[in-house]
């Protein structure tokens, strides 16, 4: 979605990333006098980012969650300098020694299989990106015509032209969204969709308040045998905890979904499916075609998220969205406008504001993160593809700070903080202090074996 002329440059030296970042990087390696020099350095960021944004920050990125302390050290475990191709059991691995392995990747699919309460999973995906190019591998031919959501209302380029779907060779058309409820229009997609006929339409985004119209959707997709495909890369947490909408129950062929985001577990992707049809087209597209080494530490990870979720996903997810709920009225009542105040606020762990009185996404981004508080800059309705730079609006998600154990009168002192900076213009510099203290009142987190519940309000 970034246009190519971003650092413009001699073709012969072009990097895309920041050149006066990596310079400094380079500056920084040629001052080491040894290769340990060089391991400090690296370690050096690490313990800077764990101390800032790990203790110091409110962090408010909707993709982002914390891993249960388990989860994390299980990322170190020895497991995961194993190799372990193919698929589970002694004669479909290329490799002997895999009995344990085998363990632990048959008990994350059933737990997969539980949580998502689904006929089949697989665990294999090292991104939720490989497990949508899975689904286009398995479910379209080059040249299809497929439906997806336009990136101003929450689309992901991984549904778009320019992700997966579009190396897949296929043909996009948008699905009709309605500017103010922030759904489907599913008026127009009655009309559209025959026209066009797609073979999949993908449904799920990165800037998600509602349920979609799944079941009403499907049924005018069975005319020409269309299926829908739920990318839940957000919601799955929330789909797990029985706090969404539950796709595969409601007509969707197959969900994808990340397992760092609302589902709290180690960065990857997650697919589940019920129909035995879609299972070879499903699995032979993740392996041999898009995962081979599969990090089983991860693996390991994901099963033990799995099972956080089984036993703490209602109520955690349930105070993802009350938090959610809180922070969308307490930012209103302080004069920062955010959308879906008219529906009553949104029913997902996100918030989007429209912050163009305030200089727009971008500016508002990055002088929040200068008093700690970290978001992201969002296109919203009324913005183009093109804004992709400079948009209107501003996304935050309530994960973090709920698995460090807050509630909504939390989030209400986080918009004072927010509206200190953008509604009564105080200097980031003169908040950061409280936002410090604040802080460092939550430094553990819950929802987990590890730690239990948080204590109540
Ligand atoms: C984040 C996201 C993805 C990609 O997920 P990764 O796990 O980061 O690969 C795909 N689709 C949507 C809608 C997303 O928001």
């Amino acid at each position: 979605m970034q246009p190519s002329t971003l650092n413009p440059q001699p073709a012969t030296d072009f990097e895309v990333h920041d050149p006066a970042v990596l310079a400094q990087a380079r500056a920084v390696i040629d001052a080491c006098r040894s290769g340990q020099e060089m391991q400090e350095a690296v370690l050096a960021a690490v313990r800077r980012n764990e101390r800032w944004r790990g203790e110091q920050c409110i962090n408010l990125l909707a993709p982002e969650a914390p891993t249960s302390p388990t989860v994390r050290a299980l990322l170190a475990a020895e497991v995961g300098t194993r190799a372990a191709e193919g698929h589970i059991g002694k004669v479909n691995r290329w490799f002997a020694g895999t009995q344990n392995i085998d363990e632990i990747e048959a008990l994350c699919v059933e737990l997969l299989k539980k949580v998502f309460r689904a006929r089949y999973a697989d665990h294999r995906l090292v991104a939720s990106m490989i497990g949508n190019m899975a689904v286009y591998t398995a479910l379209t031919e080059p040249g299809d015509v497929i439906m997806s959501i336009p990136q101003p209302f929450g689309g992901h380029s991984s549904n778009r032209i320019d992700g997966p779907a579009g190396v897949r060779g296929l043909k996009i058309i948008d699905v009709p969204m309605d500017p103010v409820e922030l759904e489907v229009d599913l008026d127009l997609f009655r009309r559209m969709a025959p026209l066009v006929r797609p073979k999949v339409v993908a449904l799920g985004a990165s800037m998600t308040l509602f349920p979609f119209p799944l079941a009403e959707m499907a049924e005018v997709m069975a005319e020409w045998g269309g299926r829908l495909f739920f990318d839940g890369a957000h919601q799955l947490g929330l789909v797990a905890g029985g706090q969404f909408q539950d796709p595969l129950r409601e007509g969707a062929a197959v969900m994808t979904g990340s397992a760092g985001k609302t589902f709290s577990g180690p960065q990857s992707g997650v697919i589940v499916w019920n129909d035995p049809s879609l299972t070879e087209p499903i699995t032979t597209a993740i392996f041999p075609v898009l995962a081979a080494t599969h990090q089983v530490n991860r693996v390991a990870a994901l099963a033990v998220s799995a099972a956080e979720m089984l036993e703490f996903g209602q109520v955690y997810m349930a105070q993802i969205v009350a938090n959610a709920r809180a922070l969308d009225a307490a930012l209103e009542a302080r004069g920062v406008p955010v959308l879906a105040a008219h529906k009553g606020y949104t029913s997902t762990h996100q918030v989007i504001a429209d912050v163009r009185p305030f200089g727009g996404g971008l500016d508002v981004a990055h002088l929040l993160a200068r008093a700690n508080v970290v978001t992201n800059k969002n296109l919203i309705p009324g913005d183009t593809p093109a804004d992709w730079d400079r948009p209107s609006g501003l996304r935050m998600g309530t994960i973090e700070v709920t698995r460090l154990g807050m509630h909504e009168q939390d989030m209400d002192i986080i918009a004072g903080f927010m509206a200190r900076v953008l509604v009564e213009k105080e200097a980031p510099e003169d908040v950061i202090e409280d936002v410090i203290e604040f802080r460092s009142a939550f430094q553990t987190l819950f929802y987990n074996f590890d730690h239990g519940l948080p204590p109540a309000p």
